[in-house]
């Protein structure tokens, strides 16, 4: 086994020249990660990446998805382009032969990726889409440009408990000629004391009759995706699908708590971001995503077999609230003394195992409604608290998005909860697409709440 090491785009040319000597076997979208500098991905060369054959693989896995959506369209799939509810639709349209669904949302990251290169986001300007919304908006100028993804053939968006930045931006999507197929999504709520309440996937609960809304709201969506595949799509069949999608989702809760758990670091926090990514629509390819997850889990089990990884033993253990737009602070975490021990990317509800004792359809409505975004940000607040306990996180920082309506007020709710309940240093940073002119403060900011939890250590 290669010692860790994390390598600029540069040195991952001998690595990956070595690796290739030494008898590597890629799948198809394998090669070489300078490559997609072709694409426009010009962030690549400012991100510092893990050396491992694993890492490689997920990268390339990543870079290749808009490949593989033209290559299904080509193959005569049907492409459904599922928006806002992070990891329950694709569940579904998985579990069709002849379907693939993408999160149009995943254009967040393009400004990033490609540098602001592609005019995404003067073009959401030009529609009154400012950047007093958060940088969703990307995906109005991916629509229009059809340079980013192929266009789907069918749109779906949850709408009701949604960001004002997401619904606003959809409804021009739609004004703009692109038909969505809305469903409903209640706000989350606290069940009355004589109400009938379910247990939802991570611990939330909710009303039965909130559930059976999902349900039925659910079920129409399935409607839907039988009318594009041709086909029906029984019970067993969705069964099924759900099972292959718990089997990603115990691969990716194995690989959290090896990695946050592990005494040293064993695979870095951009890594670990990117791999959390997947959950939501197995980036176009559910089972390559096992095979990814696969290949991940080996490398960080012989790592920690080992006693192998990153960063000084003493780094200190943080926990990450909200993805962040410029992949480029993840890095700097790491530079600033910390690892991550513990991550709530806006989708806690993608990672949990959706049941399998229910009906099918039940159990996903379940599913959605436990995502942290639709719920009290007290809740969301609540269910951070305990992973920070179950991972031992000393510090947390919180990512605010720029322009997102909700990160107005839920940092103060999330700081206070963790504060009155841990004591533990928490810091809210805002992290733009490109970040490096704020790359002194955000370094300060972070170096400040790593000096900060080493201090409470020493008391
Ligand atoms: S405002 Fe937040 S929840 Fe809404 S789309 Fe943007 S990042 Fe997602």
């Amino acid at each position: 086994m290669m010692a860790p090491r994390q390598l600029t785009l540069d040195e991952w040319e001998s690595r990956y020249t070595e690796l290739v000597a030494g008898g590597l076997r890629e799948p198809a979208y394998g090669g070489p990660l300078r490559r997609h500098l072709e694409d426009g991905d010009l962030r690549l060369p400012r991100l510092c990446y893990d050396n491992s054959a694993a890492a490689l693989r997920l990268w390339n896995f990543l870079l290749t998805e808009e490949d593989r959506l033209h290559a299904a369209r080509a193959a005569g799939k049907k492409i459904v382009g599922t928006m806002k509810d992070l990891g329950t639709v694709p569940v579904i349209a998985y579990a069709f032969p002849n379907l693939v669904a993408f999160y149009p949302d995943g254009a967040w990251w393009i400004p990033c990726v490609m540098e602001l290169s592609t005019g995404l986001l003067g073009i959401a300007d030009a529609l009154g889409i400012d950047e007093s919304f958060c940088p969703v908006r990307a995906m109005l100028g991916a629509f229009l440009t059809g340079e980013h993804f192929p266009i789907p053939d069918l749109l779906t968006c949850s709408v009701g408990a949604t960001c004002d930045d997401f619904s606003a931006i959809a409804q021009r999507l739609n004004g703009l000629g692109y038909p969505i197929l809305w469903w409903e999504m209640p706000a989350r709520r606290h069940p009355d004391s004589n109400e009938s309440s379910v247990s939802l996937p991570g611990g939330f609960v909710a009303p039965c009759d909130q559930v059976e809304l999902v349900a039925s709201e659910l079920e129409r969506i399935k409607e839907a995706l039988e009318r594009l595949a041709d086909m029906r799509l029984t019970d067993d069949d969705l069964a099924r699908g759900i099972a292959v999608a718990n089997h990603a989702r115990r691969q990716l809760a194995e690989l959290r708590r090896l990695v946050f758990t592990a005494e040293i670091c064993p695979m870095p926090a951009l890594e670990m971001l990117i791999a959390e990514m997947l959950a939501i629509h197995f980036c176009s390819d559910r089972e390559e995503t096992i095979q990814v997850f696969d290949d991940l889990l080996e490398e960080v089990r012989e790592r920690v077999r080992a006693n192998v990884g990153y960063f000084a033993g003493d780094a200190v253990r943080v926990f990450w609230v909200n993805p962040v737009a410029d992949l480029r602070a993840m890095n700097l975490l790491e530079e600033c003394g910390g690892r991550l021990c513990g991550t709530e990317y806006l989708f806690c509800h993608a990672l949990d195992e959706i049941p399998e004792d229910l009906p099918p359809i039940e159990a996903l409505a379940r599913m959605a409604l436990a995502d942290p975004m639709v719920g009290p940000s007290s809740d969301r607040a609540l269910r951070i608290c305990r992973d920070i306990e179950q991972f031992e996180a000393e510090a947390v920082v919180i990512a605010r998005i720029p322009g997102a309506s909700h990160c107005a007020y839920e940092g103060h709710i999330i700081h206070d909860v963790i504060q009155e309940r841990f004591g533990i240093p928490v810091t809210e940073i805002e992290v733009p697409p490109i970040s490096d002119a704020l790359r002194p403060t955000l370094r300060t900011r972070l170096e400040a709440v790593m000096e900060a939890a080493r201090a409470l250590r020493r008391r």
